[in-house]
């Protein structure tokens, strides 16, 4: 039987909780999973993608079958070139449930032998989001509790970082 690969593409401008948790539910359902970093159109990112790869392989460092990609295209012509055929996205909410359908279904236009499959977050971690983190953390709160310790700590040396470059 040909190995099961699976691809959870998206931002990760950063990692949080809610997609650590997703990435192992996932890695616990298929033979091997990668992590796909790439950068969305309509978000203006606070870390690279580098500082974002470096991020995850650190948290995602004891589950073997994981492993972190740069993804500049479409996500269906990546999962053909890894031979992946299962594409992993978390649902938090309606409006993740919305947007969600519409990119699936267009996949499945673009790439029909790609099967989209979709893990509710918990409920601890529905309300996460990096960009309400970014912005907590911007005006310095304290957002440990969301994320993993790496993240937590390149979050604030980047807060600092931008501090001292505006004054
Ligand atoms: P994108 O810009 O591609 O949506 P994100 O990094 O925002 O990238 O999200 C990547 C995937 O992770 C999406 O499927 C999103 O719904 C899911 N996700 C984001 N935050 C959470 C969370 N707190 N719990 C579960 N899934 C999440």
């Amino acid at each position: 039987m040909s190995s099961k690969i699976a691809v959870f593409p998206g931002s990760f401008d950063p990692l949080t909780n809610g997609h650590l948790d997703i990435i192992e539910r996932a890695s616990a359902m298929f033979d091997q999973l990668i992590v796909a970093v790439g950068t969305n159109t309509g978000k203006r990112p606070l870390f690279d993608v580098d500082e974002k790869i470096q991020m995850i392989e650190t948290v995602t460092a004891p589950l073997a079958n994981v492993s972190v990609e740069t993804i500049n295209g479409l996500t269906v012509d990546f999962m053909h070139d890894h031979h992946a055929k299962f594409l992993v996205r978390g649902l938090r909410n309606e409006q993740d449930f919305n947007y969600e359908r519409d990119i699936a279904n267009m996949n499945h236009n673009l790439a029909s032998d790609v099967e989209s499959v979709f893990l509710l977050a918990k409920p601890e971690n529905a309300q996460i989001s990096s960009s309400i983190l970014k912005e907590i953390v911007h005006f310095d709160g304290d957002v440990s509790t969301f994320v993993p310790a790496a993240v937590w700590s390149h979050l604030q040396t980047k807060r600092d970082q931008e501090k001292h470059r505006a004054n």
